[in-house]
């Protein structure tokens, strides 16, 4: 019977090979049967690398194949040849299409396993309209060509990613969110039109005015809707230079109410990027504070002082606040260099409302360049050590401004025993800079809410598979304590945990939209949202 049961299961197994040795073969000659300027690779080095992303946690099967489009006709051959095919067979064909932009994402959002990826960075090209303050700009091009090539006409787009080596398409994919979006909102908010190639195959360009449902419905859309082709940006005059101070708490509530307080000054009057960092004292920051801030070529153009006598004891005295956790502000203000000689009282004058602890203010003051690249440095130093190509058990929550302070008692002070490496940033953004007809979900009914990201990478005191469970815990207590996050760059399976993500109105407009332009649900499947295989 051994024998006989084995037999049947080798013989099972030839079989399905057989079968999928066969679809294999149908496939590619399918895919080949499409026409195309640009290359349509079946396998080696593209293919292996479009089957991982930067968060190297996700172990999906590679693509079918990868394109790499010469034109925006090739993407919309490949996705049209792929709906006609679904539709033919009644929606049976499973074949997918991701766009990958740099492949940055953690969970293999961006990933087509069996399916075709489209390397987005294979179309290139950015054309700056200086009259108009706008650039039009593929959807491959990563944030720091498209910087290169605006200031190159003294001018810049207004909202950022903390790092530059993401792309367009990506980015406005989720939103695209940094120290500058309290002011200018997401990157989503500054864009005036798109050209799009929808699940369907239609090239279309769509802005406020035209097919604005799907302009809305692709801006934070995780591509679902449509493959980003191209993005026109709108850009302003770009500054020179860029005073950054950096200040100390070791009180939460005068942390939030001061980023509050900031983020609430009108344009003119404000500072131009606002983030917050939580840091373990443990390494006694406090007493080494001054040491622990910028590089020694950029330290100490203004201090208010060398050390920091009076912080240990503000925050032993802090009741609450006596755990090894303190908090530091960034804020830059942009200037040009004709303003040389008034930014620095500016900058004090604007300082001095802020609750930190006073002889905490550093500053230095740095291209506008060398400050929105600020990341890449960290990245060099990073993989000359080896840790920049390692699992990345990222968590990114919009958490809403009036349980902030319950978040700090539980996640900031209890919960995150086990730290790992890596930063964990926390500001707010002011609600009226986000535009509620895109995709992107984020918590209901509050004017203020903050981004909380644990970008925390596996050390020798937590591994990758401790922080994914704290990680859990973390939402778990979210949930239980009501607390009304919304996932940022989410990890969700399923219609079920989606519709909870978005809201049920939010959710019910995301599936008329799907029906509408992806009706085959044939894009950027790598979420799990309408096909749960993955
Ligand atoms: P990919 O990972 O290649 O793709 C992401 C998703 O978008 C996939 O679903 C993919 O199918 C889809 N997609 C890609 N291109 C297109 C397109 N042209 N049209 C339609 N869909 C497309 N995010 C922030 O908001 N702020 C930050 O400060 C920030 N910092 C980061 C720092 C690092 C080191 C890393 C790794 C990520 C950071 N992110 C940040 C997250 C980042 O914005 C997202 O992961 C983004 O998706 C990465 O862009 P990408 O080009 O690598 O996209």
């Amino acid at each position: 019977l051994l024998i006989i049961s084995r037999l049947l299961v080798a013989l099972g197994a030839t079989f399905q090979l057989q079968i999928s040795s066969v679809l294999n073969d149908a496939e590619c000659a399918f895919l080949k049967s499409l026409a195309f300027e640009g290359a349509l690779v079946f396998e080696g080095a593209e293919v292996s690398e479009a089957s991982v992303d930067f968060g190297k946690l996700a172990r999906l099967a590679p693509p079918r194949a990868v394109l790499k489009p010469a034109s925006v006709q090739d993407i919309g051959s490949l996705v049209r040849g792929i709906y006609k095919a679904a539709v033919a067979s009644n929606n049976n064909v499973a074949m997918t299409v991701a766009a990958r932009g740099h492949g940055h994402s953690i969970h293999g959002q961006a990933q087509a396993p069996g399916g075709v990826v489209v390397d987005m960075t294979a179309l290139r090209g950015i054309h700056v309209m200086a009259t108009e303050l706008y650039a039009d700009v593929r959807g491959g091009e990563l944030w720091i060509d498209v910087l290169q090539a605006t200031l190159r006409e003294g001018l810049a787009p207004k909202s950022w990613t903390d790092y530059l080596y993401l792309t367009v398409g990506g980015t406005l994919s989720n939103a695209g969110i940094s120290g500058q979006a309290f002011l200018h909102g997401p990157q989503i908010s500054n864009v005036r039109q798109l050209e799009v190639v929808t699940g369907k195959g239609d090239v279309v360009v769509c802005s406020e005015k035209e097919h604005s449902d799907l302009f809305y419905a692709a801006l934070g859309g995780l591509g679902q809707f449509g493959i980003i082709t191209s993005a026109r940006i709108a850009l302003e005059p770009a500054p020179q230079r860029v005073k950054w101070v950096r200040v100390l708490y070791s009180d939460f509530d005068n942390f939030r109410k001061d980023q509050e307080y900031l983020i609430s000054q009108p344009l003119g009057k404000s500072f131009d990027y606002i983030e917050g960092f939580v840091v373990s004292n443990s390494e006694n920051l406090l007493d080494n504070w001054r040491s622990s801030l910028f590089a020694p070529a950029h330290e100490g153009i203004r201090t208010q002082g060398d050390a920091i006598p009076a912080a240990s004891s503000q925050s032993r005295s802090g009741g609450a606040n006596s755990t090894d956790v303190v908090y530091y502000l960034e804020v830059t203000k942009n200037y040009r260099e004709a303003e040389a000689n008034c930014i620095h009282e500016k900058v004090s004058a604007m300082l001095a409302p802020l609750h930190c602890i006073p002889s905490s203010i550093y500053s230095t003051d740095i291209s506008y360049v060398d400050f929105l690249n600020r990341v890449h440095v960290g990245e060099q130093k990073l993989r000359a050590k080896g840790l920049w190509d390692i699992p990345h058990p990222w968590l990114n929550l919009f958490i809403p401004a009036s349980k902030i302070v319950e978040f700090d008692a539980v996640v900031f002070r209890r919960m995150l025993g086990k730290r790992g490496s890596g930063p964990i940033i926390i500001y707010p953004m002011n609600r009226n800079k986000w535009d509620a007809r895109t995709s992107v979900a984020i918590p209901e009914g509050e004017d203020v809410f903050y981004l909380v990201a644990l970008l925390r990478s596996p050390s020798e005191v937590a591994s990758t598979e401790e922080l994914l469970q704290q990680n859990d815990a973390i939402l778990h207590f979210c949930r239980s304590a009501g607390i009304g996050e919304k996932l940022y760059l989410p990890r969700l399976s399923g219609a079920a945990q989606w519709r909870t993500q978005m809201g049920d109105t939010k959710w019910a407009t995301f599936v008329r939209r799907k029906a509408l332009y992806d009706p085959s649900a044939i894009l950027s499947a790598g979420h799990s949202i309408f096909r749960s295989n993955y």
